[in-house]
């Protein structure tokens, strides 16, 4: 049967993600993000009515425009019990596994976790010869599980991190070096990278703050979530929750300090920004995607902060691994510079990498 893939959003570099599936009469939307570069949404006009939203995690450039649903005529929203326990407004989404198969309106899908964030998963639907949306995804994280995918003949994946091949392991260090140098304050999303930071220099010998969404993430990890987690990390995480100091917005500066808001425009990384911006100490460490337009990339373009990356998406080699073993007859790269993508047909021939907004199934 006829299905296709209709790439509203995602295609042009780190975009709101928006990925509309056409298959068996249905109309499904794969996530429904809004940023990161704040204000930046899907065209929801282009979009149209769709009859279920189907979220991969909940960051929010992944789930942060369903505020906008009753634009996309009030679909059904279905997500991991952890991803839909911190969904906005009190919004009922209905259950899809962490790991494991389920149908959406008679749709078979097999999901996997992504080794990105607390309860996200990659997808595989079972239309046209199979369709793979990676969402975001990592191999190297010490704390979220990633579940190897299945084969499919199409395949979104996750080109954020466009040629770059530098591995955790020169991050970790290099981190762990500007924290021998002074107090330093990380904002960081708590449901993505968050928690394995916060381990990672903890066990380096540090003196690690975390604040109530870190600890609540954390929780959540050995107990409800901890499907999402691999199997090792609990014991680390049970240390972190038993060893991290409080951080809240009126904590003393010192330390390895780790609070909710990567933007560094919400959350309590924002109020201590506030307060710490003009001083000297302590150095404000960035470590995701500075977005034009935040309090972050201020901060970054003024010298104030730092940028030390720390991989919550594959490397080019990773991606190249993963591609050859899922055995895709055409991809798609999501979510990273298009200026990559002859980089991309070279490495990735005889497949097709397509850049099309529509692709038959
Ligand atoms: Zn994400």
């Amino acid at each position: 049967m006829n299905a296709r893939l209709i790439a509203i959003s995602g295609l042009g570099g780190k975009e709101p993600a928006a990925f509309v599936v056409e298959a068996q009469g249905r109309r499904l939307l794969l996530d429904c993000g809004e940023g990161p570069q704040p204000g930046l949404l899907p065209d929801f006009d282009a979009i149209g009515s769709v009859d279920a939203v189907i979220l991969s995690h909940g960051h929010k450039d992944h789930a942060g425009a369903l505020r906008y649903r009753d634009r996309l005529g009030s679909p059904l929203v279905f997500a991991t019990d952890p991803v839909a326990a911190r969904l906005p407004d009190g919004l009922a989404a209905r259950p899809i596994p962490i790991r494991g198969h389920t149908r959406v309106l008679g749709i078979d899908i097999e999901t996997g976790a992504d080794g990105h964030a607390l309860g996200g998963v990659w997808l595989r639907l079972d239309v046209g010869e199979g369709l793979l949306y990676m969402g975001d995804h990592s191999i190297e994280s010490t704390v979220y599980s990633f579940d190897p995918p299945p084969v499919a003949a199409t395949m979104i994946f996750d080109a954020s991190y466009g040629d770059a091949e530098e591995t955790q392991a020169a991050q970790r260090s290099a981190l762990a070096n500007l924290a021998t140098r002074s107090a330093l304050l990380l904002p960081v999303p708590p449901d993505g990278r968050g928690p394995e930071i916060a381990i990672f220099l903890q066990e380096a010998g540090f003196d690690v703050a975390i604040d109530q969404a870190l600890r609540e993430v954390a929780i959540s990890l050995t107990r409800t979530a901890r499907a999402s987690a691999r199997p090792e990390s609990i014991a680390a995480l049970e240390r972190l929750l038993g060893e991290a100091r409080a951080l809240d917005a009126s904590s003393p500066a010192g330390g390895v300090m780790l609070a909710h808001g990567a933007s560094g425009d919400v959350g309590v990384a924002a109020a201590l920004i506030q307060r710490f911006k003009d001083l000297a100490d302590p150095a404000i460490v960035l470590t995701g995607h500075v977005a034009p337009g935040t309090a972050a990339h201020a901060l970054w373009l003024s010298g104030r902060a730092h940028f030390q990356r720390w991989n919550v998406h594959p490397t080019f080699a990773q991606n190249v691994q993963l591609i050859e073993r899922v055995a895709p007859r055409q991809v798609m790269p999501a979510f990273g510079d298009p200026r990559f993508l002859s980089l991309w047909r070279d490495r990735l021939a005889p497949r097709a990498v397509v850049m099309s907004k529509v692709v038959e199934l």
